[in-house]
């Protein structure tokens, strides 16, 4: 006899997860706490004997002792390395015919690392996924989700949450010869969506082609903007707010756990921790920090049955704010400010980029783009005006950067049409470096 398909019971999975959602809402911080540490005793014991990685490499650590949330830390590091060196079924702790989604993601090293998913945890994560985005879209809207497809777990989970909120969606997809930014332009202009999701940097671009068209980007209709996969600065984000006329709102996840983080109804970033444990630790000594100090997020995951994940360094750098938010969750709020390591550094001095671009961007009568990086010169600044005077620009940042900094940087108006050849050549266009200015020149 075959099994049923599961998706006869996604009504029920969907009941279920919906009351859960609503009971875990519900509970203070304590309350939530004993709940995690709960699952996470027995999530520990489960990957440590279900899943073949966790179980032949950390065989030492099966019967480790979890009294307390603290006690994760008897364990060691799940890294990317882990994940590649597992690609693409060791750590998957669960039998074959119980998989229904399968992803990968490629790093820098180019060699793949693959996500697994059973069918009640997609739609389970999904439920909260819908939950989310049913703040900001409904009936009535059209949501254009230009997010790769290929391969990805996240455009799916959004279009799924998307069409359960009520909404419409066009599945555009990354760039792509089927869907260039001219074409993309051009159905904007003529469909009219509502809503946007994509990389703050392909929001601004799609604006600065429709402006450049002669078109008012502001008759497209476009209401609300769900930036994903890159982050970004206020200073930017504001811009885009700005430009468009729309609201904004989040979502953070990665290729190997799904969503992550997710918006409530006051528009802050809540984690997950109803599905996962986080810490955030110094980079470097990896000893956890004070609340609200940036560092490393570090989770382990609490309900995958398919791949659970102890200790997985994600290699974002973040904030999370211990301070309860108006809508009463228990889930502390998230900030990203990019990828640990993404830094410029020059004589001894390290500048994280977001905190750079924020200065940038900030300064009055800065346009759209702009790109950073070090030279034998130092530090080099390229930016764009607003309208005017671009000397003046200059001066003013070369003086703030300094002043935010301590380093005197060389900057350079950038040139428009170099923007727009780099960013056509990314599949997921984010802030620029001067090599990437410089593989187009
Ligand atoms: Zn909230």
């Amino acid at each position: 006899m075959t099994a049923a398909p599961p998706y006869l019971r996604y009504e029920e999975i969907r009941r279920s997860a919906l009351a859960d959602l609503d009971a875990y809402e519900k509970l203070t911080r304590d309350q939530a706490a004993r709940l995690r540490l709960g699952r996470l005793r027995d999530h520990v014991a489960y990957a440590l004997s279900a899943s073949p990685y966790y179980s032949e490499r950390w065989a030492a650590h099966r019967g480790t002792v979890i009294d307390h949330l603290d006690d994760i830390r008897k364990l060691p590091f799940t890294t990317k390395r882990d994940l590649r060196e597992a690609y693409p079924f060791g750590l998957v702790a669960v039998d074959r015919r119980e998989i229904v989604r399968y992803g990968e993601s490629t790093g820098t090293t180019g060699s793949p690392t693959s996500s697994v998913i059973t069918y009640e945890d997609w739609i389970r994560g999904n439920v909260a996924v819908e939950r989310s985005v049913g703040h900001v879209f409904g009936p009535g809207d059209l949501v254009f989700v230009a997010i790769p497809y290929e391969l990805a777990f996240a455009s799916y989970d959004l279009d799924r949450a998307l069409e359960q909120a009520g909404a419409g969606v066009v599945a555009v997809g990354t760039l792509s010869r089927v869907c260039p930014f001219e074409r993309m332009v051009e159905m904007m202009w003529r469909v009219g969506p509502t809503g946007l999701v994509c990389t703050p940097s392909r929001a601004l671009r799609l604006y600065d082609m429709l402006a450049d068209s002669g078109r008012d980007p502001a008759e497209v209709g476009l209401r609300t903007f769900l930036y994903v996969g890159e982050t970004c600065s206020p200073a930017k984000l504001a811009k885009i707010a700005d430009l468009w006329g729309v609201r904004l709102s989040n979502a953070y996840g990665s290729t190997e756990t799904n969503s992550l983080g997710l918006v409530c109804a006051a528009g802050s970033l809540h984690l997950t921790e109803d599905r996962h444990l986080f810490e955030v630790l110094d980079p470097e000594t990896t000893e956890p920090v004070p609340d609200g100090t940036a560092g490393e997020l570090v989770l382990t995951t609490l309900v995958s049955r398919a791949m659970p994940l102890l200790r997985y360094r994600t290699g974002d750098y973040v904030t999370v704010s211990g301070e309860p938010c108006v809508c009463g969750s228990p889930n502390r709020v998230l900030a990203h400010h990019g990828r640990v390591g993404e830094q410029l550094v020059h004589g001894g001095r390290r500048i994280n980029k977001l905190a750079l671009e924020e200065v940038v961007l900030s300064t009055e009568g800065t346009g759209l783009y702009w790109a950073a990086g070090i030279t034998d010169d130092g530090l080099v600044v390229k930016v764009e005006t607003e309208n005017g005077d671009p000397g003046g620009l200059c001066a003013a940042v070369t003086r703030r950067v300094e002043d935010a900094f301590g380093l005197r940087p060389a900057v350079s108006p950038i040139d428009r049409a170099q923007v727009r050849q780099a960013m056509d050549r990314m599949l997921k266009p984010g802030s620029l470096s001067l090599d990437d200015l410089a593989a187009v020149s």
